[in-house]
């Protein structure tokens, strides 16, 4: 008999777990065990999650996990070993590739432009994948009290996920974080708190509080476990594509986690012999006004610097220092990519333009990825016969839009002629 209840599908509960350990990103110390609550390293940088890569090989079919339901929590066996009665899912799917038809005719595209629309997650953004997983390790290990700087998007996934899963959570953002997304955190449970100064400035008070309050702070890679549920953007887009990397990626870059972790996806993938030769470009772009890794990429530097006075309109991307600027910036050297900037202003003509032209509504972190992608045709960074996909990584409805200023008195009669 056919259920009468259709529910979001159960997450696989047969799988292995092959995380082995964690390792210090700067030191490779490796002597972290998995399974306890971990913050950072000894000498204070994020840990990342190993696996027993062989084992995986042998062991594991791709297909089969590609086959299953449940969006990023399919690959569980990616993950450190989560308890099936500790996954807080809230019914997640795998993102679509949208392709830009009518720029991409316009600009003489002969490979493909696409656009990985991350909106379509829990409460509109990527950082459901991070957030979930964090929430569901958090609930793992015993923890009861989570709390976060945040300009927005991750506040919402954190607000839902730790609700979810039972766990209460402590919120901080800037004053002049995006106001529907800190009524959002709010409403779905978080306890949130506006703070008049920038997100650094919330992560202090976040730092404070885990002696304090007793918090357990799931900061942008202060927690080993974020980073893994992002790095299931790179697994999904690899088998999205018949298993191969595209040849560039271009991702607006803040903490840089998205980055970090797709590139951990495609080392993975690659050591497993999932995927082809072909690794992708892994191209960063920042706001003028807020542009850390830019400025360290230019300079050559192998760490990026506080950048003072950080404005963008794209608060996803008003980052003005990111513990993990090391692997950022290692990432894209390594995959042979690059670092760009965009103005505020082709920000937001890129946005208009992803809608009008081709009805894609990004937000404006997502837009600045055309502005790097039209500059690297350009220049040559970038070849036109490229396979190339820009990240959309949140919803554009919780951000400003352009006034509708046209309006009719219904009242008098109307001139049909004006339309
Ligand atoms: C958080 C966020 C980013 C930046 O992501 P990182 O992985 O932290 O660099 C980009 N866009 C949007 C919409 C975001 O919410």
């Amino acid at each position: 008999m056919p259920p009468r209840l259709s529910l979001a599908p159960q997450i696989s509960s047969d799988y292995q777990n092959f995380s082995t350990h964690l390792e210090c990103s700067v030191t490779g110390r490796s002597d972290y065990e998995i399974g306890k609550v971990q913050g950072l390293s000894h000498i204070g940088m994020p840990l990342l999650v190993r696996y027993d890569l062989a084992a995986m090989k042998k062991q594991l079919n791709k297909e089969d996990i590609w086959a299953r339901p449940g969006g990023f929590w399919k690959w569980r066996e990616f993950f450190p070993e989560i308890s099936n009665e500790n996954i807080c899912s809230l019914g997640e799917d795998d993102t679509p590739l949208i392709a830009c038809n009518v720029i991409a005719k316009e600009m003489g595209i002969t490979g493909d432009l696409l656009v990985k629309d991350e909106s379509r997650l829990p409460t509109g953004s990527f950082k459901a994948r991070g957030l979930g997983l964090a929430c569901a390790m958090a609930k793992e290990l015993g923890i009861t009290r989570v709390a976060m700087p945040t300009n927005g998007n991750a506040g919402s996934a954190l607000a839902a996920y730790a609700n979810r899963a039972g766990l209460e959570s402590f919120i901080f953002c800037p004053n002049d974080a995006p106001p529907t997304m800190a009524k959002e955190m709010s409403l779905l449970g978080g306890n949130v708190w506006r703070v008049n100064g920038m997100i650094n400035d919330c992560g202090r008070i976040v730092a404070e509080g885990v002696e304090e309050a007793g918090w357990f702070d799931v900061s942008t890679q202060k927690e080993p476990y974020r980073i893994e549920g992002k790095k299931t953007m790179g697994l999904e887009l690899a088998a999205q594509l018949g298993w191969d990397a595209p040849d560039a990626i271009i991702y607006s870059t803040g903490g840089g986690m998205g980055l970090v972790g797709m590139w951990k996806a495609f080392q993975e993938l690659s050591a497993l012999g999932w995927i082809g030769d072909k690794m992708p470009k892994m191209i960063a772009v920042q706001s003028e006004g807020c542009a850390p890794i830019v400025k360290a990429y230019d300079e050559g530097a192998d760490k990026a610097e506080f950048w003072p006075d950080a404005f963008t309109h794209a608060a996803g991307i008003r980052v003005p220092f990111a513990l993990g600027g090391h692997l950022i910036l290692k990432a894209i050297k390594e995959s042979g990519g690059f670092a760009v900037t965009a103005t505020e202003e082709e920000i937001i003509d890129a946005r208009l333009e992803l809608a009008q032209k081709d009805a894609i509504h990004v937000c404006p972190e997502g837009a600045s990825t055309l502005v790097a992608y039209r500059h690297a045709i350009e220049t040559g960074l970038l070849q036109k016969s490229d396979r190339t996909v820009l990240f959309n990584c949140g919803n554009g409805l919780k951000y400003p839009m352009p006034e509708v200023t046209a309006s009719l008195d219904q009242l008098k009669p109307i001139d049909y002629s004006i339309f």
